[in-house]
């Protein structure tokens, strides 16, 4: 067998041992397990989005219980004034006025604020429920993704035999092969995913193109390897039937 026959067998081996790989890899049960893994890694993310979000509440929540203490010491302080100043015969109606109204704008910070409060109280509640829901979902998922990944592993050693075959017979034909022209294979592959291409009627069966007379006379005339001009594959010979 020439050299030019010999690629052209490892071509074929190694789309043989490409298709069946990629049919493993094509499995309902593959498919599944890479949906799974999918919803898994967005459970994840939702429960870090989520508890990235609490952890501001819970500081934006402690903060505001400190202002709303704040708040009502100065109304005790005014209420303090205020009573004092009801004591106080000099006082006059103006500084009465002013100081209860003093003390309703600050009854009215600490009810918008216990709002607020309220309302961030109840945002936390409810996420800290949130994330314990997509605990308990993503701990189905997960069991779902365990037993798809022990389906796929048996799988995978029910291929494995077949698969190995095939890869010894493309070890075996590049043990076949000068290593220079295995080389020039590979380096071709990096382009098109048939670097070895029959020539059909004059022509590179890969591009199409008609093959230059020298070249049709240099292909004939022997074991040479020739490249295709345009499309730089490896050309062998026309099947003989
Ligand atoms: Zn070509």
């Amino acid at each position: 067998m020439t050299q030019t026959e010999i690629i052209w067998k490892y071509q074929e081996a190694e789309m043989e041992l490409d298709r069946l790989q990629k049919e493993l890899e094509q499995t309902p049960e593959r498919q599944k397990l890479r949906k799974l893994r999918k919803i898994l890694q967005e459970q994840t993310d939702k429960i870090e989005a989520h508890k990235n979000g609490l952890k501001q509440k819970e500081a934006e929540l402690e903060n505001g219980l400190a202002k709303l203490e704040a708040l009502l010491k100065e109304y005790d302080l005014e209420q303090d004034d205020l009573n004092i100043m009801m004591e106080d015969e000099e006082c006059t109606a103006e500084e009465l006025t002013e100081s209860r109204k003093s003390m309703e704008s600050l009854l009215e910070k600490v009810n918008s604020l216990r709002k607020t409060l309220s309302e961030t109280k109840e945002w936390i509640d409810k996420t800290a429920e949130a994330i314990k829901e997509t605990y308990a979902k993503g701990a189905k998922t997960k069991r779902d993704y365990e037993a798809a990944k022990a389906v796929v592993e048996t799988e995978k050693l029910e291929h494995k035999p077949v698969i190995d075959k095939a890869k010894k017979a493309v070890d075996m034909i590049a043990a076949q092969l000068s290593p220079e022209l295995l080389k020039r294979y590979n380096t071709i592959k990096k382009k098109h995913p048939n670097p070895v291409a029959r020539v059909s009627d004059n022509r590179c069966s890969g591009c199409g193109m008609s093959l230059p007379m020298n070249t049709i006379k240099k292909f004939a005339s022997g074991s040479a390897i020739i490249e295709c001009e345009n499309c730089a594959r490896i050309l062998c010979p026309e099947k003989q039937e």
